[in-house]
């Protein structure tokens, strides 16, 4: 309920312009990129939004409202692209959305650290080009690279392409300034290496806004590689090709871009039989980047590797126009949000198939199993799997599946299977989205007892439970 004694203090706050209660804002900050019928069936929030949507400028105004939340038991939904899939910044329990991208300057690029201090709203393609002037870049490149936020990324420790040689989005923060629950500001020293104890801001890295807000972030900077080559692969089916990514690992050669991709035809009308009519085209796109003879050097060592375990070289073609579409998707997201004025969750939904996409971290060694049993339980369910593949690593393994009937409830149980399957075979949930809501039920069992530790931390940072309630299972 909006009482007009909060509008009027947050508006004393923030300004007229930093606070609304239009239904646009309302309706457009109602929810992150979750589509609702990725949630288990009947859990699924009904028609969520924020009583307040506000864009605070500067840090004090962050703790300061932050302290006003907790006068006022109202929760607080940090919020920065809006291109989370999980469900992170989608306000179940209403109360204020604070959108952060006005926060969003490229405070300073310390070219000879190579390192970037940027606000938490900054859009990553904005932190990229003000590296690009010192001759450096971001290691993050996710497909959302033009909307989604330093803050986002980090609270939901984002993996991009490149991901293979610079690694996560929270593996490339030195140090955070970040709005703890009871407003307090801290800073975590931002070097590359330090034995002080354990680091404040590994509690906000992958923490989704559940921990504090996130100001601002000192990220490190790499130089801008002296040489790119692209090479595309094809291998007779997943095995060889899954071997041949492994051997490069084997020999501590990570590629900068690594994906793994085999497509599946849709069932014939007699059905999807599972993993004996995997015969999917398969197809490996490498990207190697750095210096001049690294580059070389990994080149010729991988084609090597790829051809052993009978790799086929495609034209160069495709992998560039692999890599020059790699943000396409995110493209379209934008622009459906922009013209329908919605997030997806408050998007009509077409009647007919549907979709949903796991993304599991497993050991090396289970990976070829699970997905042969994956392609089993789908087959099993009922639903199809339209394709899989590897990203980055040959642990990180990806699956979507579509019901050709558009049954939420088959889709959701299927996906849950696969998911519990990851888990049972010594991987985790998830390796780049988050938790969100989308996987919040799953979070004891992906965690044990530690759960309880990290629940126990919640309540000590922030014991009126105002800091994005009711996500990641706290
Ligand atoms: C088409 C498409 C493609 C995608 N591709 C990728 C991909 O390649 N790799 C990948 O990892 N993900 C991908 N995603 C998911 C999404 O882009 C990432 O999860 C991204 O990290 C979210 O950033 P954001 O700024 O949009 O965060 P939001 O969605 O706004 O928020 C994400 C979470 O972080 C919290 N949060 C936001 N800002 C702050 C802050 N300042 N302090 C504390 N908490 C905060 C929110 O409350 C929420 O829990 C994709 C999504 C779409 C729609």
């Amino acid at each position: 309920m909006i009482t007009p004694h909060l509008t009027s203090q947050l508006t004393d706050l923030l300004g007229t312009d930093g606070v609304s209660t239009a239904s646009a804002d309302i309706r457009l900050h109602a929810a992150d990129a979750l589509r609702p019928g990725r949630l288990a069936p009947g859990s699924a929030p009904d028609a969520p939004a924020p009583q307040w949507v506000v864009w605070p400028a500067t840090v004090d105004q962050v703790q300061r409202l932050v302290r006003l939340a907790n006068q006022t038991r109202t929760p607080l939904v940090p919020y920065g692209g809006g291109t989370g899939l999980m469900g992170g910044a989608l306000p179940v329990h209403g109360g204020i959305v604070v959108d952060l991208t006005r926060m969003a300057a490229v405070r300073r690029v310390d070219a000879e650290d190579r390192r970037v201090v940027a606000e938490a709203g900054a859009v990553l393609a904005d932190v990229d080009r003000a590296l690009d002037r010192e001759g450096l870049m971001l290691g993050h490149d996710p497909w959302t690279v033009s909307v989604a936020t330093v803050g986002g990324t980090i609270s939901t420790n984002s993996l991009g392409y490149r991901g293979g040689q610079y690694g996560s989005m929270g593996e490339q923060v030195l140090g955070i300034e970040a709005v703890l629950p009871d407003g307090r500001l801290v800073s975590t020293r931002p070097v590359p290496k330090s034995s002080t104890g354990p680091a404040l801001h590994h509690l906000l890295i992958g923490g989704e806004g559940c921990f504090g807000i996130i100001t601002a972030a000192t990220l490190k900077a790499f130089p801008q590689p002296e040489q790119r080559r692209f090479h595309a692969i094809a291998f007779p089916d997943f095995e060889s090709g899954y071997r041949a990514v492994d051997d490069l690992f084997a020999i501590g050669l990570a590629p900068a871009l690594l994906e793994y991709g085999e497509d599946f035809a849709a069932p014939t009308p007699a059905g999807w039989t599972g993993a004996e009519d995997a015969d999917g085209s398969t197809e490996l796109f490498l990207v190697f980047e750095g210096y001049a003879e690294l580059v070389a050097a990994q080149e010729r060592r991988a084609l090597a590797v790829c051809r052993k375990r009978r790799g086929m070289s495609l034209p160069e073609s495709s992998a560039r126009a692999f890599w020059d579409h790699r943000h396409r998707v995110a493209d379209r997201f934008v622009a459906q949000r922009r013209d329908t004025g919605l997030p997806p969750y408050l998007q009509p939904q077409e009647p007919g198939p549907i979709a949903d996409f796991v993304h599991v971290a497993l050991p090396a060694s289970r990976v070829l199993e699970y997905r042969k049993r994956c392609l089993d339980l789908a087959a099993a369910a009922g639903v199809w799997v339209r394709d899989c593949g590897l990203w980055n690593r040959p642990e990180l393994f990806s699956l979507a599946l579509v019901d050709g009937d558009g049954d939420a409830a088959r889709l959701h149980r299927a996906a849950n299977a696969v998911i519990e399957l990851a888990q049972d075979l010594g991987g985790a949930m998830e390796y780049c989205h988050g938790v969100g809501l989308r996987l919040a039920h799953l979070m004891a069992r992906e965690h044990g007892e530690s759960l309880e530790a990290l629940r126990a931390i919640k309540r000590t940072l922030d014991p009126a439970g105002i800091m994005n309630p009711g996500k990641m299972g706290l």
